[in-house]
């Protein structure tokens, strides 16, 4: 069935419980697709062969009670895979090679997934276009020559370019949102705790979560509902009663009340996207929800807060890839020499400026200028989300200040890269859930989304106002193969 790629998480589950498609034929029709899409730089490894044998063992043997019957499914390569390569994109973990699987992907293949293979990412998740992966940058299937987003830029374009029919992203500062903006689909941030950690290489351990990817927020309820769990392995895995999101889905939203920060309202923002979020504000009330003015005044001090926690906590996990326990390992005439050059060889020229500015802000005579600080204004900064939802259910703004740019455009200007993440970086900060849906596009025709943002652990309500939008918004991409073989 040619059609197989373009299918939904949940009409292909429909299909295969129908047995109107089997499993292995679904592989199949994903891998084929692959292999005409290399243009798209999408897959570091792949696991194709394996993908096939397991999808064939699963039709022998079918259990249609999973929640992902012999589904198969490509993820990011910051996820441990036993056996499998995982490289988070950097040449340093080249050649690593895990033994253990994380628990998210773990969640997915209890549940019937099948791994199709890796996906390419910024280098340990640092970046916003995909462009410091050591394994080369990645094409946006939208339009030629256009950033997929980033850090998970490889798995929202295996998405768009309909390589596999889900997948699962990581978010420390937009890393779901923003490729799913740059791509027109769909990505959920979930509250910090919701998806366990184990498992998943570290950027900076008090922001990262992972996440749905889909192309639209049914699929993303239903595989949210897979990779969320406790997790005694993750001591920062907590322990709440989950939802079934996709059963208790629903697009009435009518008399909640969604909130407008006014300092979202950034200088310089392009028109088309002030207009999109008055779109969305438009659709919002169609849907039923009350809209409200709301203030977050320390938004403006998101982005610098970021850049130093973010920063300081990757400087500290990354200090254990010296070239002895880990991957790639250089030669030296002593030991020191030895970590020096690994590093210096092993790292790429983003991952040394964290490091650099991680160890600066960390360093015993700056310490209290700027981490302690920066720890502190963190704390005013969910403060302001705490205050606007004792008035509000959820918070609507646009998910990235522009679309998509070209690839090469901001490679060379680090400051101009890290602005793009002005709207997603708050979110993590708090530590709340966020989405990401696409809502029009702009003069160029390039998708644009819209960010949900919702109380912790209540991605029932992000999704569900996301469902009644998306229904509104009607959204379809406009994605021509002009990749494809
Ligand atoms: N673009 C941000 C950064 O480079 C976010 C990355 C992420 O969420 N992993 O830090």
């Amino acid at each position: 069935m040619s059609e197989i790629p373009s299918l939904t998480l949940y009409e292909l589950i429909k299909n295969i419980k129908e047995k109107k498609i089997s499993s292995n034929e679904a592989a199949k029709s994903f891998i084929d697709r692959a292999e005409r899409s290399k243009k798209l730089n999408t897959y570091v490894t792949d696991n194709f062969e394996n993908c096939l044998k397991l999808s064939k063992q699963f039709d022998n043997r079918p259990n249609f009670d999973l929640k992902l019957p012999g589904i198969p499914i490509a993820v990011k390569d910051l996820f441990c895979t036993t056996d499998v390569r995982t490289t988070a994109g950097s040449n340093i973990l080249n050649n690593f090679i895990p033994t253990y699987e994380s628990t998210v992907t773990q969640n997915i293949w209890n549940e019937g997934g099948i791994l199709l293979g890796k996906l390419n990412c910024d280098e340990f998740a640092m970046g916003s276009s995909n462009e410091t992966s050591f394994f080369g940058n990645v094409q946006n299937p939208i339009s030629k020559d256009l950033v997929p987003g980033g850090s998970s830029g490889g798995s929202s374009a295996a998405l768009a370019a309909n390589l596999t029919p889900i997948t699962i992203g990581t978010d420390t500062g937009g890393s779901i949102r923003q490729p799913a903006s740059f791509t027109g689909t769909v990505g959920l941030k979930p509250t910090y705790g919701s998806c366990s950690r184990y498992g998943i290489v570290a950027f900076a351990s008090s922001l990262d979560q992972a996440g749905p990817m889909s192309k639209d927020v049914k699929d993303c309820s239903i595989l949210l509902e897979v990779i969320s769990s406790f997790d005694k392995k993750d001591s920062t895995s907590i322990d709440f009663k989950r939802n079934n999101y996709s059963k208790e889905l629903t697009n009435n939203i009518k008399g909640l009340k969604i909130g407008i920060p006014k300092e979202y309202r950034i200088d310089g923002m392009p028109d088309e996207i002030e207009k999109l979020w008055q779109k969305g504000i438009e659709y919002a009330k169609e849907c039923g929800a009350e809209i409200i003015d709301i203030s977050l005044p320390h938004t403006s001090y998101a982005l610098p807060t970021y850049y130093i926690v973010a920063p300081a906590e990757a400087s500290s996990n990354l200090a254990r890839y010296d070239g002895v326990k880990y991957g790639f390992r250089s030669s030296g005439e002593n030991l020191i020499d030895m970590y020096e050059k690994t590093r210096s060889e092993g790292f790429g020229e983003e991952v040394k400026r964290r490091i650099m500015i991680g160890t600066y802000v960390l360093s015993s005579g700056y310490y209290d200028a700027y981490y302690l600080k920066a720890q502190k204004v963190r704390q005013l900064i969910k403060k302001d989300f705490d205050d606007a939802y004792n008035k509000v259910d959820a918070i609507l703004t646009p998910s990235t200040p522009s679309s998509a740019f070209k690839i090469g455009e901001k490679s060379s200007d680090p400051v101009s890269m890290y602005l793009n993440d002005i709207f997603t970086v708050p979110v993590n900060l708090a530590g709340l859930p966020g989405i990401s849906i696409p809502a029009g596009t702009d003069k160029n025709n390039y998708p644009l989304g819209l960010q949900i943002i919702g109380k912790p652990f209540d991605e029932q309500t992000v999704l569900n106002i996301a469902y009644s939008m998306e229904e509104k918004i009607n959204y379809k991409n406009n994605i021509c193969d002009w990749w494809i073989k």
